[in-house]
């Protein structure tokens, strides 16, 4: 199995605009609208971009609109308004996404970590083993190749989501703590009226011939499924069959830190070398304005911008969710387009000492946590903080779902 080769389109997320920009081109919504439920259909593979600003929605959307007509009821229009719709809850709940906005439908105890059998993609699923070791190879997943890995490790496997979303997030390019913790409650049915399960029929429909899970756990009616999510403990492994233990692959470890090599063509520096360079920067150049770039904001600078661009890396951010080798390099390599040296630090001390230096961060919004708050407090000490720019206006009262919010927006 580790020699079949992965789902083409899948690898190739270079950092850069120009990549950005040829995904955009590429995009056919008529084709997107008959084949994006399958795993070779005409995805646009943009949302590594989005998470880290090298685009946002509305320039995404009037770049194709440029070249095709895509009415607010057309699918693709809808997929993106997804993504508002999690920003907007995420905007809500804050650090909520993180716990069960609502109980669990099994009364039992979830496992806390993930078993090693799914980790190391032998769990003998074989549409399962198959997405481990794609998002592990290349950083990004399919949308039904994530939902059916989270409906068979919540439902099946009687993991808590939370720890399928951390270790997902934690290997995904376009990892973000809305979108895919609340996709995992979703599917988890802590953040929808139903637990979302998938059957072998379904796999034979959308994937690949080597990803049919025909003979496994999943092979077996809707009603079963839903009564093993409600009301089974850990269904464990497939069976080993005569030809004994399955081949398995390590994961790739995560960091709370980038590595030497992702660093590359980068200056890290503590936070008062960092201040010193600013400041001669600054001085340099006759500004007090200073851009802020972090790993959301890896857009290139609009005209008129303060001259003088660093890095900000929040470390507390990166300790409780680490990331791959792979999304390092990614977020770097961006990175190094903008700016010579970054700091990674406490976005509060680092925003707060450029403040006492009378020097004024400009600075995109996050929906991070920390670096949320670190940029809302140097607003509140003159910081100019920019809004990530959306499609639709956001409701003001919370729409606790998509359907409640698309209606609200799409009027
Ligand atoms: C368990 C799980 C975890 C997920 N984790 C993330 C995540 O960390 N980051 C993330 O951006 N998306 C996440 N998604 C949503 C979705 O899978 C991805 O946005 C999509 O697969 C990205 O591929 P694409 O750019 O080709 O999407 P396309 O289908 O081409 O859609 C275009 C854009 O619309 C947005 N979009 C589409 N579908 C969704 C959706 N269901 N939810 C939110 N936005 C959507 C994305 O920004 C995407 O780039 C998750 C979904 C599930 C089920």
């Amino acid at each position: 199995m580790s020699q079949l080769p992965l789902l083409a389109g899948a690898t190739g997320f270079e950092p850069t605009p120009e990549a950005a920009q040829a995904r955009l081109e590429a995009v056919d919504p008529a084709a997107y609208a008959r084949t994006r439920n399958a795993l070779d259909g005409a995805v646009t593979r943009l949302s590594p971009y989005l998470t880290h600003g090298l685009l946002d929605v509305p320039q995404a959307l009037a770049a194709i609109r440029t070249r095709h007509h895509v009415p607010v009821s057309h699918k693709l229009a809808f997929e993106f308004g997804w993504r508002e719709f999690f920003r907007h809850a995420w905007r809500h709940l804050g650090e909520g996404v993180l716990d069960d906005v609502r109980p669990p439908p099994w009364p039992g105890r979830y496992a806390q970590a993930m078993p090693a059998d799914i980790l190391e993609a032998r769990s003998g699923v074989p549409a399962i083993d198959h997405a481990v070791r794609e998002l592990h190879a290349t950083g990004w997943l399919h949308n039904h190749a994530r939902m059916w890995v989270a409906a068979y490790v919540v439902h099946l496997r009687k993991v808590h989501w939370r720890a399928g979303a951390d270790w997902m997030h934690a290997h995904l390019l376009d990892g973000d703590l809305g979108a895919n913790h609340l996709s995992w409650q979703w599917v988890a049915a802590t953040f929808s009226a139903k637990p979302y399960v998938f059957d072998a029929g379904n796999v034979a429909r959308y994937a690949p011939r080597e990803w049919q899970c025909r003979g496994t756990v999943v092979d077996r009616s809707y009603e079963a499924l839903d009564a093993l999510a409600r009301g089974a403990p850990d269904v464990g492994p497939e069976p080993l069959g005569p030809r004994g233990a399955r081949p398995a692959t390590e994961p790739p470890p995560v960091s709370a830190e980038p590595t030497a090599d992702t660093l590359a063509g980068l200056r890290a520096l503590d936070e008062a070398g960092w201040l010193a360079q600013v400041r001669a920067a600054c001085a340099a150049a006759g500004e007090t304005r200073v851009r802020i770039v972090h790993p959301w904001s890896l857009g290139e600078p609009s005209e008129g911008g303060p001259a003088v661009r660093v890095g900000l890396l929040h470390a507390p951010y990166h300790s409780r969710f680490p990331w791959s080798a792979r999304r390092w390099a990614f977020v770097l390599g961006a990175m190094r387009r903008q700016v010579a040296v970054v700091h990674l630090g406490d976005a509060h001390r680092a925003l707060g000492a450029l403040a006492d230096a009378g020097l004024e961060p400009v600075v995109r919004d996050a929906l991070v946590p920390g670096l949320r708050e670190a940029i809302a407090a140097s607003a509140r000490r003159g910081a100019v903080v920019e809004p990530v720019p959306r499609e639709w206006d956001d409701p003001d009262r919370f729409c606790t779902s998509f359907t409640r919010f698309w209606n609200t927006v799409s009027r």
